[in-house]
């Protein structure tokens, strides 16, 4: 492949459009190119990267014996309406009308369409099981699409729905998609932790998240520093560790004015008590319904397990007007103590005396609160997140430690909701009608791609797993105007090409700096360079990427040692 017949507009500068550093290589090496916010055209060198990510995804799939279809992206709408995700999903669908003025619906992922399909296809135990997956286009209307092919609009997922008898089939079956994501990011030259996760909208069992650790990550999650737990920060149960009870535990409730303090940082830099001692009172309406909502004054509420909790469909914070009707004071001031409304406290606050909270009086607050003693809690319940330090909830010893994280993939199990709405059911050997259970399993495969270079990359550029790089080797002679030099590449390309090796061939006539900081940028894992000087010595320069190595070998060595680089290459990405 010769650079000059290709398309490979390379950039020097940044682009503004870019925050992240992944972002910015796929547009400066000329992988990728923006038509519109989230919607991406892959150049060349870019889809010859993603085509080999989504042939490891699909080795891995057949090997795990679920089988490739290919299903619409657009659906009719009342699909979605039957199984009551319409109503969930509407506002991230792309919604469109086909000329009868039907209701049509770009999908953002498959489950309708598959359980659909299994309904009709699927009549007997002996079809059982069944993993059907695709390599295809989805839609998303995402609130704040950013950082390229990390949150698109339309983008590329590998998703496999898994149909069984029986619980211990499903166990099975995830299990087999879980070792499958492994290889896949193994094998993409990606390292990834797998994490546990909230199942949401989806509404299944148990889920498991691949996260790729990353500063950009979108997703909070947290590790344990003893034992192997590590779960999204939506679901991380981390266990309290410090203090309960504070100064003045034994003494009544006294209001103390704050006049202005309203925020648990002003509160507590006040009081000069560590945000921990402060007790945060939000108020929310579930289902319209207000409520109080106790946290310490150091986390956050999460809305997921809080919604679960209360079991409300809908969940918003209280606006200005009802938390001033509700608590008797504007915000910042509301308290748990004589407040008239259902509370629920998080779990970490059980035993907290001594506390400071909103005394709902305009600028005021109360000391000395014991919770035991002076509200009426209704419950108690995990209800916020999980903080770097919190004690590990499965082994109690270790620390948890707070990362981010791009979530590359999603395992769920989802039980029989889909199958149920959509009438989906088999046979069993007994001829009883039963109704499969599914799991679904997702991977962004253009995220995926997104992924690794910001996970391998160095201040020049891309730093290519050789299992996805656009092409193994880049052969650069330094002056193509120099007859030997050029002779001497072209016979290596010929040679590599034959072996089986992809090669790209920099035929540019251009200075050497530009061409050497464009092979950096563009980070093939081998380059070969042919230069005068060099081949007036004998030999040519193989130089590896990812640690910058440098061989001196003669020209007619330079096929076989560049075939053992690149082994020892592929052995690193062996699964
Ligand atoms: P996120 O939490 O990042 O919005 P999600 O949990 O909604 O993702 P899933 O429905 O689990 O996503 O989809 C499966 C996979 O598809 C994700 O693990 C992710 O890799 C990828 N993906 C999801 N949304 C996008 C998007 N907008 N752009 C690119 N890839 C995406
Ligand atoms: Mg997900």
């Amino acid at each position: 492949m010769r650079w000059t017949q290709q398309l490979i507009p390379t950039l020097r500068e940044v682009p503004q459009e870019a925050e992240i550093a992944s972002h910015q290589l796929l547009l400066r090496a000329g992988l990728i190119r923006k038509l519109a916010g989230g919607l991406y055209t892959f150049l060349p060198l870019g889809r010859r990267a993603l085509r080999k990510v989504e042939q490891i995804v699909r080795e891995e799939m057949d090997r795990a014996g679920a089988l490739e279809i290919l299903m619409p992206a657009m659906h009719p709408q009342e699909l979605w309406e039957q199984t009551g995700r319409f109503a969930v999903l509407k506002d991230v669908m792309f919604k469109i009308k086909d000329r009868q003025e039907r209701n049509m619906v770009l999908g953002p992922t498959h489950e309708e369409v598959a359980t659909e399909l299994v309904a009709h296809e699927v009549q007997s135990y002996r079809q059982l099981p069944l993993n059907l997956y695709q390599i295809q286009t989805k839609f998303r209307d995402e609130i704040r699409p950013r950082f390229g092919l990390m949150r698109a609009k339309e983008f590329i997922m590998k998703d496999a729905y898994s149909f069984d008898a029986d619980e211990a089939g499903v166990e099975r079956s995830y299990r087999a998609m879980y070792t499958a994501y492994e290889r896949i990011f193994k094998r993409c030259g990606l390292r990834t932790k797998a994490v546990e996760a909230d199942s949401g909208a989806m509404g299944g069992s148990a889920s498991h998240e691949f996260m790729v650790l990353a500063d950009a990550g979108e997703d909070g999650l947290v590790e344990c520093d003893a034992c192997c737990y590590a779960a999204n920060l939506d679901r991380a149960e981390g266990l309290h560790r410090g203090p309960r009870e504070f100064a003045g535990a034994e003494l009544p409730p006294a209001v103390v004015p704050t006049p202005g303090r309203r925020t648990m940082a002003a509160v507590a830099a006040f009081f000069q008590a560590p945000p921990a001692r402060l007790i945060k009172t939000l108020i929310y309406l579930a289902d319209q319904q207000p409520v109080a909502v106790l946290v310490p004054g150091d986390r956050e509420v999460n809305e997921l397990k809080l919604q679960r909790v209360l079991q409300a469909t809908a969940l918003v914070l209280a606006d200005d007007a009802t938390i001033a009707r509700v608590t008797g004071a504007p915000v910042g001031f509301a308290g748990p103590v004589g407040l008239p409304l259902r509370i629920v406290a998080d779990e970490k606050l059980q035993g907290y005396r001594g506390a400071i909270t909103g005394a709902n009086q305009p600028d005021a607050h109360l000391i000395n609160v014991d919770l035991a003693r002076d509200a009426r809690i209704a419950a108690f319940a995990d209800l916020s997140n999980a903080l770097d330090g919190d004690s590990c909830p499965r082994c109690a010893a270790g620390r948890l430690h707070a990362r981010r994280g791009i979530e590359v993939g999603h395992v769920f199990k989802l039980g029989t909701k889909y199958c149920t709405a959509l009438g989906a059911g088999y046979l069993d050997a007994a001829g009883v009608r039963q109704t499969p259970i599914m799991g679904c399993y997702g991977i962004g495969v253009t995220r995926t791609l997104q992924a690794v270079l910001e996970q391998s990359r160095d201040d020049h550029g891309i730093i290519w797993p050789i299992s996805i790089a656009p092409c193994a080797v880049e052969v650069l002679p330094i002056n193509v105007q120099h007859a030997p030099t050029l002779q001497a590449a072209l016979a290596l390309t010929a040679a590599l090409e034959h072996a089986g090796c992809d090669v790209l061939l920099d035929d540019r006539d251009e200075r050497p700096g530009v061409k050497f900081k464009d092979a950096d940028l563009l980070g093939l894992p081998i380059r070969v360079n042919i230069g005068e000087k060099s081949l007036a010595k004998g030999v040519v320069e193989i130089k590896l990427r990812h640690n910058g190595s440098l061989t001196a070998v003669p020209p007619e060595q330079a096929p076989a040692a560049v075939q053992a680089c690149a082994q020892e290459l592929w052995a690193a990405v062996a699964p």
